[in-house]
């Protein structure tokens, strides 16, 4: 039987593109099949192969170590010929965005990168992507017989997926990669995961100096949350990239994001879209992020929130 093939370094996202894989491929008559690689993949193809997949492809061939995306894309597009897969859905990380097309041109696949919904509509899939810096979405069909889907983080959820017990299979793949890595160094500084956080709080140009960020650190330590932020701080460098929140940085799921000083752009929005609960504050009671609040202050921050960190304090 044809199959959807999905891939992600990212466990979890795997886990979701799997869910994903599954509603679509029962819209088309697809079993679901999910590939885990790189030393110690045998652990994600047992959680792939619990969250539904009929079959996981697992290699632990060290030519996957750290994921290089030519030795990548070359073990997925034999797993794909073996598992008779006409979609591919890999995760839009970014590993996963230089795979993709890599994959794609092997396959002799079309390819749609950044995928932020996918459906099944009269036997086809439609690919949603936002266009012209997030001002419209683009929906996309591919012609070829053989798709390639790299879907962003979130698009689909693993929560609720039904369970099940798929076989594991070890194929012998003949993968090398062109690159070498010489040498390996932590990034500085803190790191953090906004895909996983619970809660966020979002801060963004309504700070007006990089030593006023302590009082978004105070909010955050507050509600034991992790600050994100808009691609303005990071720009400025008060910021790592890793913190950016939107089209160009993390697509988050919290239960609460709180925004501070953050006017609610599209391009950062999209990356909050999921959030269960949002609150906003902002002097600016026009500010786009009120649309999309269902909580909001309008005030100014200086003022606002060395008054909510006391209140939460005394809770
Ligand atoms: C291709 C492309 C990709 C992009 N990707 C991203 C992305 O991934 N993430 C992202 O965030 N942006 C992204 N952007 C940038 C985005 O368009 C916005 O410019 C950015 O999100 C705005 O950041 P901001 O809300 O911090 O700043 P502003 O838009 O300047 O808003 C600042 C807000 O703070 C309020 N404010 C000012 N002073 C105070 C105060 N004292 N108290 C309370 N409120 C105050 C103002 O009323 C205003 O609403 C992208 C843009 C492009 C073109």
């Amino acid at each position: 039987m044809a199959a959807v093939l999905v891939y992600s370094e990212k466990v979890e996202t795997a886990r979701e593109l799997v869910a994903g894989g599954k509603e679509l491929g029962a819209a088309l008559g697809l079993g679901v099949s999910a590939v885990a690689l790189g030393p110690g993949a045998g652990a994600a193809a047992s959680e792939l192969a619990a969250a539904g997949a009929d079959t996981v492809y697992v290699s632990e061939d060290a030519a996957f170590e750290g994921w290089p995306a030519d030795a990548v894309a070359a073990g997925l597009a034999q797993i794909a010929e073996l598992a008779g897969a006409s979609v591919v859905l890999v995760g839009s990380t970014r590993r996963g965005k230089e795979t993709a097309p890599r994959l794609a041109q092997k396959l002799g696949a079309g390819c749609v990168s950044d995928v932020n919904s996918l459906v099944a509509e009269g036997g086809d899939l439609v690919a949603g992507r936002y266009a012209f810096g997030g001002a419209t979405v683009a929906r996309e069909k591919l012609g070829t017989a053989v798709k390639v889907f790299a879907v962003m983080p979130k698009t689909f959820s693993a929560e609720g997926a039904s369970a099940g017990a798929g076989a594991v299979e070890t194929p012998t793949l003949d993968v090398s990669s062109s690159v070498k890595v010489v040498d390996r160094r932590a990034k500085e500084g803190e790191h953090v995961n906004l895909d996983a956080a619970p809660r966020i709080v979002g801060i963004g140009r309504g700070f007006n100096a990089r030593e006023d960020l302590a009082l978004g650190d105070q909010l955050a330590a507050a509600l034991e949350a992790v600050v994100g932020c808009t691609k303005s701080l990071a720009d400025f460098e008060w910021l790592g990239e890793d913190r950016i929140i939107g089209l160009s940085g993390a697509k988050t799921a919290p239960d609460l994001y709180l925004s501070v000083g953050v006017s609610g752009q599209i391009q950062h929005t999209v990356g909050v879209a999921g959030a269960k609960l949002i609150a906003a504050v902002n002097k600016d009671k026009e500010a786009p992020i009120f649309a999309m609040a269902d909580y909001g202050i309008v005030g100014d921050l200086y003022e606002v929130v060395p008054a909510l960190v006391e209140r939460l304090k005394s809770v």
